[in-house]
C-alpha cells in the first residue's frame, strides 16, 4: 500500500521546499465536505482547498456539466474560436456584480491573474501609475500581486525589487485597535506624504481579509474608499477571490457595505475546483485596454466555464447564501461557548460562514499564538480534520467548510476542534479542577 509517509518524502525529494505543504495527507478521493487519504483515513474538510469548494467537492452538478463539456471539447482558446458556455458565464457574472452601472468581464486563471488585470485596467483607464492596497492584505505570489500584498514573510522575503508606485495603507481592525478613522487618517497621510491622489490609480481592499486574518472591512470603511474614489477618480478594486460566491451569506461580501465597485475580481469557487477566475467591472473602465491587451492561452477554460456555471446554479437552487449564515450561527455559537473556558481564544469572528478565531495569549490581543495555531492543526488533522491557519502573526484559524456540509459534519467538526484546545490548553484540566 502507498502510504502518507513514502509519499511525503518522494513529495519532499521532488518539490522545491519553497512550495509549502501544511499536512502530510495525501488525498485519494473527496466528496462534498469529505477527504480520504491513500490510507483510508477518513478527513473532514474544513479548509476547502483554500475556499475553492464552497459548492462542496464534486458536487453532482459540477460534476456532470464537466463530463458532458468533456464529450464536446476541452480547450479551443477563447481568444481562438470561442464558444457559447464562457459567453453565457461572462453574462451571468455581470448581472449578479453589484450595482447598476453596466459592465463587462474577462476570464483568466488565477486569483494572482486576475488582480494583475485590474491594475493593468485601473491605469490603462486613468492613466495614472500608483495603486495602494492594506496592510496585511495577500493578492497573490505574481509581481504586481506580490507588490500589492501586505506580507513580507514569507511572500516577499527575497524576492525585491518590486513593481513600483505601490503603498500600503493599514486596514481596519478593532481588535487590535484599528479605527476607521485611523485607516481613513492614513490614506490622507499617505496623499500628504507620498502620492498625490491625482497620481493614483486604482485602491485594491479585500471585503474581508483573507490570509490576513478574516478581519471584516466595516461597511463604513468600504462605504468612505467608494467615496474616496469617487472624490479623486480612483478605480475601487474589490478583491473577492476569497469571499465571494456565498462565502459571506450574500453572493459577493462587498454587498453587506452596499457599495458599488468599479472592478472586481473573482477566482477560488468561482468554478468549484476547476483553474478559472474573472475581473467583472464596469463597461467604460473595463474596455480601457486595446484588442490583444488582455486573454491567456487557458483564460476562460470552457471545461472551468461549464464547471462555474453548474457552481451558481447550485447557489442559487439551493440557497447557499442561507446556508453560510446558517453554518456561520452554528460555528460561532460553539465558538463562542469555548471561548469561555478558554483563555487562548481572544476573538471568534464571522461575516456567514467566513468564520475565524484568533488565538492569543492570556486573552491578550498583543500577545499573538502561532505555535497554539500551528499544534492544533496538527491535532486536528490527528483526529480527522483539516483545518487552516492565516494571518499576519500565523496566530488564526480560519474556517472555510463546504456550504453544502450536512449539521452533522459542521458539528463532528466542531467537536474535534474542542476536543484538540482543550487538549493543547489543558482547559479541561482546569475546568475539571476548578468545579
Ligand atoms: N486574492 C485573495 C484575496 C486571495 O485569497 C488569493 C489566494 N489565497 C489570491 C488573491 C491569489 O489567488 P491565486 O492563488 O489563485 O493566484
Amino acid at each position: 500500500m502507498t502510504t502518507n509517509e513514502d509519499l511525503q518524502k518522494r513529495r519532499d525529494a521532488a518539490f522545491a521546499r519553497g512550495l509549502g505543504n501544511q499536512l502530510p495527507v495525501y488525498v485519494e478521493r473527496a466528496r462534498n465536505a469529505e477527504l480520504w487519504d491513500v490510507e483510508g483515513r477518513r478527513y473532514i474538510d474544513f479548509a476547502g482547498g483554500i475556499a475553492v469548494v464552497n459548492t462542496g467537492h464534486l458536487h453532482p452538478k459540477v460534476q456532470a456539466a464537466v463530463a458532458k463539456q468533456l464529450d464536446a471539447f476541452s480547450h479551443t482558446c477563447l481568444m481562438i474560436t470561442p464558444y457559447a458556455v464562457a459567453v453565457e458565464l461572462a453574462e451571468k457574472l455581470i448581472r449578479l456584480a453589484p450595482g447598476p452601472t453596466p459592465k463587462k468581464a474577462i476570464f483568466v486563471t488565477t486569483g494572482a491573474e486576475a488582480v494583475e488585470n485590474c491594475i493593468k485596467i485601473a491605469r490603462a483607464h486613468t492613466g495614472r501609475p500608483g495603486v495602494i492596497a492594506f496592510g496585511g492584505g495577500f493578492h497573490g505570489r505574481t509581481y504586481m500581486a506580490m507588490a500589492l500584498t501586505g506580507k513580507v514573510m514569507p511572500y516577499k522575503t527575497g524576492f525585491g525589487p518590486f513593481p513600483g508606485d505601490v503603498h500600503h495603507a493599514p486596514f481596519p481592525i478593532a481588535y487590535h485597535g484599528v479605527s476607521i478613522d485611523d485607516s481613513l487618517e492614513a490614506l490622507d497621510r499617505l496623499f500628504k506624504y507620498d502620492i498625490e491622489p491625482a497620481r493614483v490609480a486604482a485602491i485594491i481592499v479585500e471585503p474581508v481579509m483573507g490570509e490576513g486574518g478574516f478581519y471584516i472591512a466595516p461597511p463604513a470603511f468600504l462605504q468612505a474608499l467608494r467615496k474616496l474614489c469617487d472624490q479623486h477618480g480612483i478605480v475601487l478594486v474589490v478583491d473577492e477571490i476569497q469571499t465571494g460566491f456565498a462565502r459571506t451569506g450574500r453572493m459577493f461580501a462587498v454587498e453587506h457595505a452596499g457599495i458599488e465597485p468599479d472592478l472586481m475580481t473573482m477566482a477560488k469557487s468561482l468554478a468549484g475546483g476547476f483553474p478559472l477566475a474573472a475581473v467583472v467591472g464596469k463597461s467604460g473602465i473595463m474596455d480601457a485596454p486595446a484588442p490583444g491587451g488582455l486573454g491567456g492561452t487557458y483564460a476562460g477554460s470552457p471545461i472551468a466555464c461549464a464547471a462555474a456555471l453548474a457552481v451558481i446554479e447550485a447557489i442559487e437552487q439551493e440557497d447557499l447564501c442561507g446556508r453560510a449564515v446558517a453554518i456561520g450561527e452554528m460555528m460561532t455559537g460553539t465558538l463562542l461557548e469555548l471561548a469561555r473556558s478558554i483563555d487562548a481564544i481572544g476573538e471568534v469572528r464571522a461575516l456567514g460562514a467566513m468564520v475565524a478565531m484568533e488565538l492569543v495569549r492570556n486573552r491578550d490581543p498583543h500577545a499573538p499564538d502561532p505555535d497554539l495555531a500551528k499544534a492544533l492543526t496538527k491535532r486536528a488533522a490527528e483526529k480527522g480534520l483539516v483545518l487552516l491557519s492565516c494571518g499576519l502573526y500565523g496566530n488564526v484559524i480560519r474556517f472555510l467548510v463546504p456550504l453544502t456540509a450536512s449539521d452533522a459534519i459542521v458539528h463532528e467538526g466542531l467537536a474535534i476542534v474542542a476536543e484538540a484546545l482543550r487538549e493543547l490548553t489543558g482547559a479541561a484540566v482546569r475546568a475539571a479542577a476548578n468545579g
